[in-house]
């Protein structure tokens, strides 16, 4: 028997959470990302951080994603943000509490700066609760704009707010 062929890309998403059952939902997000974006490759450790950019609202769980695709950027997005809507995340204000949020950070070794994506993602260097899970799954990989490693970037981030490996149950 032939064995598929492997997905052509490979894609990091980082998985936010805070509103409603928050593992619930990354654990239902995952399963959605398999069936209309790719393979779940590795996924990081969950991860709780205070609301960040705008405080007074709950806490955020955080989980990185490795993804073997065959869509383009673009179709990539687009798949994110079914997803995003599947569970019901209504965009009421930026940096507001959301059910689900799904944002591409990496998507091979692209640069890319168009009106609606950015890769790598734009503040992906500034944000602890997005380096502390991706070095879970990928500390070598070299960020394409900045020339430096995931752990490096972990290293110098100017963010203070605490990120704890969370051990709630589902
Ligand atoms: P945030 O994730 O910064 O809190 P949103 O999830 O509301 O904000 O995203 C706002 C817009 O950011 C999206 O409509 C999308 O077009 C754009 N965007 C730009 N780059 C990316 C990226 N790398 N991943 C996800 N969305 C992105
Ligand atoms: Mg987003």
């Amino acid at each position: 028997m032939k064995s598929a062929p492997a997905p052509a890309h490979t894609a990091y998403l980082l998985l936010g959470s805070n509103l409603g059952e928050r593992v619930v939902t990354l654990h239902r997000a995952l399963v959605a990302l398999a069936e209309c974006a790719g393979k779940i490759k590795t996924v990081s450790a969950v991860y709780e951080t205070a609301a960040w950019g705008n405080e007074g609202q709950p806490a955020f769980l955080n989980q990185a994603v490795q993804l073997g695709t065959d869509l383009n950027p673009q179709e990539l997005l687009r798949a994110c943000q079914q997803v995003e809507n599947d569970f019901g995340r209504e965009r009421l204000e930026p940096w507001g509490p959301r059910t689900l949020d799904v944002d591409i950070l990496f998507y091979d070794d692209l640069v890319l700066d168009s009106e609606q994506l950015t890769i790598p993602h734009p503040r992906l260097q500034e944000r602890m609760f997005a380096l502390v899970p991706l070095a879970d799954i990928a500390t070598t990989y070299v960020h394409p704009r900045l020339q430096r490693s995931v752990a490096d970037l972990l290293a110098d981030c100017p963010d203070k707010l605490p990120v704890e490996q969370w051990m709630g149950d589902l």
